[in-house]
């Protein structure tokens, strides 16, 4: 296979212009049948690197282990939306719909199948499979749950051992985003993989900002915090993880009580209800989700723009994979981490049920997120390094400890050897509560029966609180210079911690420490991404996050094609990701396309999405330029809108103010004697925003209004038409409704029926 034939292909299927790093070599080693392993991380681009080849082994399939059902749906459904015949084989299906699916695969049509671990307990399905000659690989997503030391260790995975002899001439491909040297030994072994080829990652997220707050104890202090977090992203998608689901409930009611638009989920709710909010945050009718871990994997959408722990996770590797969610299109976001003392105490009493051997690594792992939490060096170094890379530059220039929000303590060094040599007097076996004690100097009776009031280390620290202290011990822990025991919290010095203390000079400035939180003050990090070009804000941005990412985009053109793609993914029953992501339609807001050779230059449009969406989008293109020109052809602030601009304002204090006049204008000046498309293109010069706008407002007046009786709004006709079919049916996509009824009756009046008769249904109980 030829270099431009699967450059060409990334252009046709994806609408690419170029590889990701490693996805190329990825994709080599499945072309040419050789074992791998790929680490990228989340948002790294893993599907890509098996969803291409799949495409060139003739009428042989790719088959594609992945954890969860719902996961594999989404991926299905991604790769259907781009032309690639996928197809999921699960327990989830009816017999009928097993057999399509695999006929499908038999007659060599599936270009891809996906399959869960499960399967594979069964020999006879694994020999079926075999026996049938068609899979020309087998990829396995999130293979480090095969690794009992990773973090999400599935005993189902291990079956996938037996995979190696029993597919002789089919290369097998490990894909994980979290793996530390330890797990992806593992993974090899137990996979029983032959010299793979081996490629891992950049760990540096670089358009992620970390930061990590101290949760203040009083609720409304926290609430505070939070929401400042929040408000940096108005109108942008946010999930925010709480460890219990009580806090869930807790915290989505306080937030839409506020006024944000925010769903709970988490595994105590009903299928239902989770299904119908996640639903609700895919396809970008709810921004922001409050959940428990429940909600993970598989929540692929692209646009995150921020991701909030309330309280810590249990790992860095959870951590690591819960806030990458945020930024997969590889635009600015932010990771926030608020941690308090409880949460690690929360975990431990989990922890209690484990066995001996996976308490221990449960235990070191949380003590790696503690001192995470607590660090005060730059955390983008932190997560690169804990993942086994160096991290070459200085400072990453984005999270909180590289902007300065902590103040450090001067003669760090020195407070470190007082430390660490107490920790070496106590004989290495005491804890950071007992430690602090001895150094603050405060003897009791449990002290002086051991001596440790008679120790030339006792009250060395005394004019510091115990509070700090411990702190500093948590950060010794993170630099690597103590070592943490499991259960009881035990420290020791590691080998660099006793060469530290044995120097008799070090470099000043080798081991950094917060200054005592009497002198610290909470340094506001400064606004920054996420929010669009606007005076300010947007000057001060750092170097290393992307200035570009909203260089050119004309705001207003940007919310239409928004409206627009929440539009047809409703239309169509999928998430807007799917529909396009948001850098593609910030490209088409910046190269504004007009034409369809220059829609398909956009980043992100392939054949099949443009067939499918090209025509939808163009038009609104069109509209959007004509009615400008026609509308205001010299000012440039028309291009601007208030989104996000000025900072300061919160969601729920900013009114939308085109959503607020369209609304005046149909309450005021709306005839209903007259037909509605003129008034509603009146209405659209009115308030400068396309056609499509107003009458997305225009059907949220409706159902606000819970206006039920047609007339003034769709033709009577019309209206009877899909009613009926409402009854017998019920609610069918608008898709259906349009065929059923062999295109009589248009998208937008169909919109409006819809929403009439759900409003009957609402006030009236029935139709
Ligand atoms: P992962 O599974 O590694 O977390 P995904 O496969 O979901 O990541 O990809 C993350 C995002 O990056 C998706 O929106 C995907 O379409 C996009 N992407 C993947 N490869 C490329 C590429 N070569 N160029 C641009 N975007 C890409
Ligand atoms: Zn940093």
């Amino acid at each position: 296979m030829s270099i431009t034939d699967i450059q060409a292909l990334l252009e046709q299927y994806w609408g690419y212009a170029s590889f990701r790093p490693h996805q190329r070599e990825a994709i080599d080693a499945i072309l040419s049948r050789r074992d791998s392993v790929t680490i990228l991380p989340t948002g790294g681009g893993k599907s890509l690197c098996y969803q291409l080849p799949a495409l060139l082994f003739g009428e042989a399939t790719g088959i594609v282990i992945s954890p969860l059902i719902a996961l594999m749906k989404d991926q299905v459904d991604t790769a259907n939306s781009m032309g690639i015949v996928a197809d999921t084989y699960n327990s989830s299906l009816t017999p009928l719909e097993q057999k399509a699916v695999w006929e499908r695969f038999s007659s060599g049509q599936t270009r891809l199948l996906y399959l869960s671990p499960e399967r594979f307990a069964v020999p006879e399905f694994m020999e079926t499979l075999q026996l049938s000659g068609r899979v020309a690989f087998i990829a396995i997503d999130e293979a480090h749950c095969i690794s009992q030391w990773g973090h999400d260790f599935r005993p189902d995975y291990r079956q996938l051992s037996r995979l190696r002899d029993a597919f002789p001439g089919v290369g097998i491909h490990a894909f994980t985003a979290t793996a530390t040297p330890q797990v992806q030994q593992d993974m090899q072994a137990l996979l029983n993989l032959r010299s793979p080829q081996v490629l891992v990652g950049d760990y540096e997220r670089a358009n992620l900002r970390y930061q990590a707050i101290e949760r203040p104890a009083q609720r409304d202090l926290f609430l505070s915090e939070l929401t400042r977090v929040m408000d940096r992203h108005p109108n942008e998608a946010g999930i925010i993880y709480c460890i219990s689901r009580a806090e869930v409930d807790q915290l989505s009611a306080d937030l839409s009580a506020q006024g944000y638009s925010a769903l709970p989920y988490h595994a105590g709710l009903s299928d239902k209800v989770r299904r119908a909010n996640q639903d609700a945050f895919m396809s970008e009718s709810v921004d922001i989700m409050v959940a428990t871990v429940a909600f993970g994997m598989g929540i692929d959408r692209s646009n995150i723009r921020y991701v909030v722990h309330t309280g810590m996770p249990k790992s860095l590797e959870h951590y690591q994979q819960e806030a990458g969610r945020a930024g997969r299109d590889g635009l600015a976001s932010d990771c926030i981490l608020f941690y308090g003392g409880k949460d690690a105490g929360f975990w431990y009493t989990t922890f209690r049920t484990l066995a001996p051997e996976a308490r221990a690594v449960s235990a070191r792992k949380l003590e790696e997120m503690t001192a995470y939490a607590r660090t005060v060096i730059c955390r983008q170094r932190y997560l690169v390094e804990y993942f086994g890379q160096p991290y070459a530059k200085k400072t990453c220039g984005t999270c909180d400890v590289c902007l300065g929000a902590h103040a450090l303590l001067d003669g760090a060094d020195l407070v470190a050897k007082k430390i660490l040599s107490c920790v070496w007097r106590v004989g290495q076996d005491e804890n950071a509560t007992t430690l602090a004690q001895v150094l603050a100097g405060k003897a009791d009776e449990r002290l002086s029966a051991r001596g440790y009031d008679r120790l030339s280390t006792f009250g060395l620290l005394a004019d510091h609180s115990r509070k700090d202290i411990k702190t500093w011990v948590d950060q010794l822990v993170g630099q690597r210079l103590l070592l943490k025991e499991p259960d009881f919290g035990a420290l020791r010095l590691s080998a660099s911690g006793q060469q530290f203390l044995k120097a008799s000079t070090n470099n000043e400035g080798s081991v950094v420490l917060s200054a005592p939180s009497a002198s610290r003050r909470r340094q506001a990090i400064p606004q920054q991404h996420g929010e669009p070009p606007s005076g300010e804000s947007y000057t001060r941005r750092s170097s290393s996050s992307r200035e570009t990412d909203w260089e050119g985009v004309d705001m207003a053109l940007f919310e239409a094609l928004r409206a627009c793609r929440k539009r047809l993914a409703q239309e169509n029953s999928v998430p807007a990701f799917i529909v396009f992501g948001d850098d593609s339609l910030r490209a088409m807001a910046r190269e504004k396309p007009t034409t369809p050779q220059a829609f398909l230059q956009i980043h992100g449009v392939g054949y099949k999405k443009f067939e499918q969406y090209g025509e939808a989008f163009l038009a609104e293109l069109r509209g959007f330029l004509q009615e400008k020109i026609i509308l205001n052809p010299s000012s440039p602030a028309y291009t601007k809108t208030n989104r996000g601009g000025g900072g300061g304002e919160t969601p729920s204090t900013r009114p939308n103010l085109t959503r607020e006049q369209v609304f005046t204008l149909l309450k005021t000046e709306h005839q209903t004697d007259q037909p509605l498309e003129p008034q509603v293109n009146q209405f659209a010069q009115k308030v400068g925003r396309t056609p499509s706008t107003v009458m997305k407002y225009l059907l949220e007046y409706l159902e606000v209004q819970q206006v039920t009786a047609p007339e003034g709004w769709v033709e009577p006709g019309a209206f009877s038409s899909v009613s009926r079919l409402v009854e017998v049916h019920g609610f069918l996509r608008m898709k259906d409704f349009h065929d059923l009824l062999g295109g009589s009756v248009g998208y937008d009046e169909l919109r409006i029926c819809s929403v009439l008769l759900k409003n009957r249904v609402a006030v009236m109980g029935a139709l």
